[in-house]
Order: C-alpha cells, then structure tokens, then sequence
C-alpha cells in the first residue's frame, strides 16, 4: 500500500496517488451489512436478503459465503423464515406481502431512504403531486413510488421534464433519490421550475450527506487527475455517479472496477496523477487493493485529500435489537 506521506510526487517517477476522503461505506451501508452478519448469529444460517443488501458484489459474496441466501422476491423465501430488506428501502406491498407469508421480516432500510418515504407520504396525504427524480428502475426509486403511486411521478433527469403533466402546478413538490449527481439534479429542479414556478422543494435534502461528500471530494481532486478509478459496482448508483463526476470535473479518464485486477495497465500508461474513490457500499479492503495494485506500478505516494469528516452512525433495525437483547437475557 501507499505512503501517506503529505503527497510528494515520488521524483524518480513523478507518479502520485490521490485518495479522496470521505469515500467508501456510509452509515446505511455499514448498517445494512451489520444486520445481515448479527442476524445470522442470532438466528443462524440461512438468512434470506430480498435484493441486493447493497449494491457491492465482493459484500454480497461474502455475506453469501456466511449463509445468507439472496433472493428477487418474498415468494422465493420459505413461510415463516427470516427475511432482511435491503438498504434501498422497499414498496408498503412488500411488507404486506411478507405477513401473508408469515416472514419475519428485518428492516434493514437506510434512515435516510425512510425518511424520503415519509415525505412522499405526507405530501401525498395532502394531495400534492410529487415529482420523484430518480433512475426509472432503481430498486430506492421503486420503493419510495409504491409509498403513494397514484401521487407521484418520476423524471429521470433533465431530459425527463417535459414529459410530466400535474394537476394543479400550485401544488407540486418535487423529491428525489438519495444518491443522484447533486449536478444533475440541481439541472433537472432548474428545468423543473421554468415548468412550474411554483414547484417546493423537499423540506431537507434527499440526495444524502454520503452522495455529496463523496462527489464534492471527487470533484476536487479530479482536474488534477489524468485517471480517476472509482471502486464499486455496475449497479451502484452513487459509484457510477462518481465517475460521471470525474468526467465533468476534468478527470482525463474514469474508470469503475470492481476489483483491483480488474485496471487495465493501458489507463496508465500516460498517467502521472490517478484518482482513487470508491462508492458507498465498498469496504476499504477494495480500495487497500487497488493503492497495492498501483504502488507495485509505480503509483507508491498517496496523497490523502479530505474535503469532510463523517462520524454518522445508525443503529440497528429495532426488531433485530429488540431479539438480540432478549437473547442476550437468556445468556
Ligand atoms: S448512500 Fe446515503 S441513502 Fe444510501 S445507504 Fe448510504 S447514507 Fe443511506
């Protein structure tokens, strides 16, 4: 691994590594992954997780590798069996589909993906329409529609607005997925509003505190880089944003792996400064990797560059707390 040595380019090289900090898991990700591992020692193995727990291949091995069996839909779960939702958040259908199966269900829902959930419901409560923007398909934006679908609507980006069509443009509010480019989004709101003047806005931001933090830092870093690698899967969306990121704010190259063998040594052929970030569902074993990767070609000093500090924590799902508790009480 890397030097982290204040980020002098190594002179016989002239080859340097910036780190963007804060990157990696967040606290709804560090969450979800802990429900699965403490469930399965409460409960034992198997443990079903609909979908994705997040969206990380090397995560979803390795849980799998502990037991736990991922499955599309409640239908594949067997009656009465333990079943966690994933971090993405889930439609109240699922719920309900869970108690006719008599499942026990664990609600592994990031806080912060609930708490658009709640919005939607209260604006669709007082009859607004409610312009979700979002990734058509996207397990989060799924969930978040299925709260109040006769409400609300998606735009997926800026090229999506002129598709909508509300009832009352004096009583629109828009809302969007939790990790969309703050960019993107702003452009989209932009669009939005020359539409509807009168268009709220969410009363606090959806688009999460990991999602910025880690595209703000990206977006420092990236001019300075000739190749931006950010670790993280193909289904992530926070991770394929934050190449988009690089891209716009002047990295030459970005590239997403899942892995380190994964670099192809062409991307670095010219290259005297690489960025390194990895999205919000990626352990920093991924990352130690890709820095070992890039040290033995040559990238040994690391540059660190931290643009926030992030000390939110979640506490587990209540039903799991409440079960290892009385566990616990049952030494
Ligand atoms: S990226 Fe944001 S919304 Fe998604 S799990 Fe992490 S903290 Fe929660």
């Amino acid at each position: 691994m890397g030097t982290y040595d204040g980020g002098v380019t190594d002179l016989r090289t002239g080859k340097r590594v910036l780190l963007a900090k804060p990157r990696g898991y967040c606290a709804g990700v560090d969450r979800a992954v802990q429900t699965v591992e403490e469930a399965l020692k409460l409960y034992g193995a198997p443990i079903y997780v609909r979908k994705q727990i997040v969206h990380n291949k090397h995560v979803v091995q390795t849980l799998e590798a502990q037991g736990a069996i991922f499955v599309e839909e409640n239908e594949e779960v067997p009656e009465g069996a333990t079943v966690i939702f994933s971090a993405h958040g889930v439609a109240p259908e699922v719920y309900e589909q869970a108690r006719e199966r008599s499942l026990k269900a664990i609600d592994a829902t990031c806080p912060l993906v609930t708490k658009v959930h709640q919005e939607a419901k209260r604006f669709a409560a007082e009859d607004y329409d409610i312009l979700l923007i979002g990734h058509e398909g996207h397990e989060e934006v799924i969930g978040t529609a299925g709260e109040a679908p006769a409400h609300i609507q998606l735009v997926d980006g800026p090229d999506g607005v002129d598709k909508i069509t509300v009832r009352d443009p004096e009583k629109v509010v828009w809302l969007s997925q939790t990790t969309l480019s703050v960019d993107e989004t702003l452009e989209t709101v932009a669009r939005l509003k020359t539409r509807l003047p009168l268009l709220q806005s969410p009363p606090s931001d959806d688009i999460c505190y990991a999602t910025s933090n880690r595209q703000h830092v990206v977006k420092e870093i990236a001019p300075e880089c000739d190749v931006v690698i950010v670790v993280g899967s193909t289904n992530s969306s926070n991770s394929v944003r934050l190449v988009e990121v690089a891209l716009d704010a002047g990295a030459r190259a970005g590239h997403l792996v899942d892995f380190a063998h994964e670099i192809d040594d062409a991307w670095l052929t010219d290259a005297r400064t690489v960025g390194v970030s990895s999205g919000a569902s990626v352990p920093e074993d991924l990352v130690n990797d890709v820095l070992t990767h890039l040290a033995a070609r040559g990238f040994a000093d690391v540059e660190e560059i931290t643009t926030a500090n992030e000390r939110l924590v979640f506490s587990l799902p209540q039903e799991l707390k409440r079960d290892m508790k009385a566990a616990a009480a049952r030494g």
